[in-house]
């Protein structure tokens, strides 16, 4: 028995890193899943080595017209909809000063935007399977600031605050809606994607990693945040909605 048998997941952003974690956990515990990202060859080769109970589609998440043959997709290939991870975003490393309105509303355009059009493509597919869960993967930096982060922390405090106002909405209809906050997970967006990001953040005023000092004293592995996303789209979380929930490392326990 899985904690997810039965259900159909669509996982945003699966190609690496978090996404990727979370779609294999996701099969190992019973779902059926819908991947979807930018990089498609990866994705599609996560997909394959997943088997029958995976299927991957090209999704970008800032446009609304692939949100809905995503979620088509997931109808033809598995029949319903019960769960959406909303996990796809970009990082971008720069100074206040430095950021440009085309960078600001990039990020902004995945990251926030993405996560509000990926919640209205669901909503009627999850009613007509009885409710469902979304879970909204905004950061620490959703919670707090973040040096040299502006455009990240604004469209992260926005997956926030729609993640409380979805849930407001959606919950009598039996939809939830959380959201997860990680601190550094060891991935991609935090190890070689991110343009500028051992420049600006990738170290404390010591020069030590910025991780050393918490009180887990090391970076996150994705495994560990897939762990909490599977508790909070399974029946065990079924009282939890319009929350936030930190895997840090204990990043805001305090200094
Ligand atoms: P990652 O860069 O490995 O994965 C992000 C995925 O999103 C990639 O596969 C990328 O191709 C995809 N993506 C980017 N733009 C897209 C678009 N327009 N449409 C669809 N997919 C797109 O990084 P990750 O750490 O796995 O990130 C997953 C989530 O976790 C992100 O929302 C990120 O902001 C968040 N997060 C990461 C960290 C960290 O330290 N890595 C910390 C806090 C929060």
């Amino acid at each position: 028995m899985g904690k997810l048998d039965g259900k159909v997941a669509l996982i945003s952003g699966a190609a690496r890193g978090q996404g990727e974690a979370e779609a294999r956990l996701f099969v190992a515990e019973g779902a059926k899943v819908v991947l979807g990202d930018v990089l498609d060859d990866l994705g599609k080769a996560v997909a394959e080595s997943l088997g029958e109970n995976a299927v991957y589609q090209h999704l970008d998440v800032s446009r609304e017209e692939e949100w809905s043959s995503f979620v088509a997709t997931a109808i033809e290939s598995f029949g319903k909809v019960n769960v959406l991870v909303n996990n796809a975003g970009i990082l971008l490393a720069r100074r206040l000063v430095d950021t440009s309105l085309d960078d600001f509303m990039r990020v902004i355009g995945i990251n926030q935007v993405g996560c509000f059009l990926g919640i209205k493509s669901v909503v009627a597919a999850m009613e007509q399977a009885g409710g469902g869960s979304i879970v909204n993967i905004s950061s620490i930096g959703g919670l707090t600031g973040v040096n040299s982060a502006v455009a990240y922390v604004s469209s992260k405090f926005g997956v926030t605050g729609i993640t409380k106002t979805a849930a407001l909405e959606l919950g009598p209809l039996g939809i939830r809606v959380n959201s997860v906050h990680p601190g550094g997970v060891d991935t991609p967006m935090i190890t070689s994607d991110t343009e500028g990001f051992e420049a600006e953040m990738g170290s404390d005023v010591q020069g030590q990693s910025p991780f050393a000092n918490l009180p887990l004293g090391r970076v996150g592995q994705p495994d560990e945040i897939a762990q909490l996303v599977a508790f909070l789209a399974s029946d065990e979380s079924s009282y939890c909605t319009g929350s936030e929930f930190t895997a840090d490392g204990g990043m805001r326990a305090g200094t």
